[in-house]
């Protein structure tokens, strides 16, 4: 059997029985126990049935119980990882804004790390032109490493898992971002799962700290990573102590680009790596006529279910037609079939970071609100004067959107 994750140290234990009420989990019972102490009785722990929560050390009075550490099954030298990595997707040799992003935000976790950890920036593609990697060096990487071979041409998972596993198997970085991408998402967790650790996806926080491994009670710098959880409800710190790198993925536009400084100085490595060949061909790129890039907008109009037609947003699109902008919505309005949900924004859309996100009859549920924490300035119309929104808006206007949204469209068109 199993060693049980408490000890009771029979020398210890008065037979009380405080600590089989204290368990929430049936774990331990009282055994008969002649002589072992006034009551004749000892106290003993299920190994199949205990749940590690810890309770019962709390709950007996004569401090007799205590937390057996666990074997850890995790990264051989976990100490022998360094360096920092951030996942530069490109697309014709055009670096993707959200690495921007994370160097950004990879520049304070290494000053954060210390101890001589680099950025370092992971470039793939197929004649790759020297912009990109010069780009990423300005932005902050200290060394890129460049994977460029025919293999890479094209974006496909099984090639990118492949090329992408065997540098962190050679170089061993200790933590590793990627943008929450329609091509991060794609191949990052099989990424994981190759190298054997963990990955927490659509981060929303970052930080280095030195944080007690649970498991071992050593202190160790640690990467949180905090994401939404619980439909939004609650937000979770996620650690990996014991498995090396420490993998997340970050939405774009959740961090904020930092200068570029083209004096900067940095390293680019060139990697010849013996890749898998690709399994599918591509024949042709087709562009969706109805995609729409709703965070590469600096002014969003919003509608929420306040609309409550689809027609109703007709004026919406005036609006941001006078605006210079493009129109965005809540989920309610996808999910009632009026606006596509490449338009929605909120923790299962689109992050925004506009200079103007102007909504009506969007009420701010957390689950929307996560969609906007980037916005330089949110202007608010709902006629309920409690409405959540009105906590994050900079300006708020308490009315009937039917009487403002065309009186706005009225004097903007004079
Ligand atoms: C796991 C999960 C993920 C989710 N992800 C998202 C997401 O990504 N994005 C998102 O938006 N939601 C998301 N949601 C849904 C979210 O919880 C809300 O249900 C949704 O945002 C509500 O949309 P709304 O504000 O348009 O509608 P409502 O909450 O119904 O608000 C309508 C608002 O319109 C106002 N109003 C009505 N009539 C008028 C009028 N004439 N003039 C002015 N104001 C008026 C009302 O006062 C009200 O505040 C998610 C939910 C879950 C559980
Ligand atoms: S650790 Fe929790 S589950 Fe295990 S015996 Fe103690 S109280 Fe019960
Ligand atoms: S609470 Fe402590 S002393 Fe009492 S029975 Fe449990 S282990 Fe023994």
């Amino acid at each position: 059997m199993a060693d049980a994750p408490v000890f009771i140290d029979p020398k210890l234990c008065k037979g009380c029985g405080k600590c089989v009420k204290g368990c929430g989990f049936g774990a331990i019972s009282m055994v008969e126990a002649k002589g072992a102490n006034k009551a004749g009785k000892l106290a003993v722990v299920d190994a199949s049935a205990c749940k590690a929560c810890g309770a019962c050390v709390k709950a007996c009075p004569f401090k007799a119980i205590s937390e057996v550490r666990q074997k850890v099954y995790g990264t051989e030298n976990v100490e022998s990882y360094r360096d920092i990595w951030v996942f530069a997707e490109q697309s014709g040799g055009t670096v993707a804004e959200v690495a921007y992003e994370l160097l950004a935000k990879g520049l304070e976790l290494k000053a954060q790390r210390g101890g001589g950890a680099r950025l370092c920036a992971v470039l793939l593609g197929s004649s790759l032109p020297e912009t990109a990697e010069k780009s990423l060096v300005a932005a902050g990487a200290d060394v890129v490493y460049k994977v460029d071979a025919p293999e890479l041409a094209e974006y496909e998972a099984n090639v990118y898992v492949d090329a992408v596993s065997q540098l962190i198997v050679k170089h061993k970085p200790e933590v590793v971002l990627a943008g929450a991408t329609a091509v991060g998402r794609a191949f990052f967790a099989r990424v994981a799962v190759k190298v054997r650790t963990g990955l927490t996806a659509d981060c929303t926080m970052l930080k280095v700290a030195e944080t007690e491994n649970k498991d071992t009670g050593v202190m160790q710098m640690l990467l949180h990573q905090t994401r939404p959880a619980f439909g939004g409800n609650i937000m979770a710190t996620i650690m990996t102590p014991n498995h090396r790198p420490q993998m997340a993925t970050v939405r774009p536009k959740v961090f904020k680009k930092a200068p570029s400084d083209p004096k900067r100085k940095g390293q680019v490595l060139v990697e010849a790596l013996k890749l898998i060949a690709p399994q599918t061909k591509l024949v042709r790129k087709v562009k969706d006529p109805a995609a729409i890039d709703i965070a590469a907008h600096d002014i969003l109009v919003s509608g929420g279910r306040g609309l409550k037609k689809e027609e109703n947003f007709k004026l919406l699109f005036r609006l941001a037609e006078l605006l210079g902008g493009e129109v965005s919505c809540s989920r309610a309005c996808v999910d009632a079939g009026w606006c596509p949900v490449s338009r929605q924004v909120g923790q299962t859309g689109k992050t925004v970071a506009p200079r103007l996100y102007l909504c009506f009859g969007i009420s701010g549920a957390i689950q929307h609100l996560e969609g906007i924490r980037g916005a330089d300035t949110i202007i608010a119309v709902n006629s309920d004067p409690n409405a959540p929104i009105f906590g994050v808006a900079d300006l708020g206007i308490v009315g009937d959107l039917f009487e403002i949204l065309p009186a706005l469209v009225k004097a903007l068109e004079k």
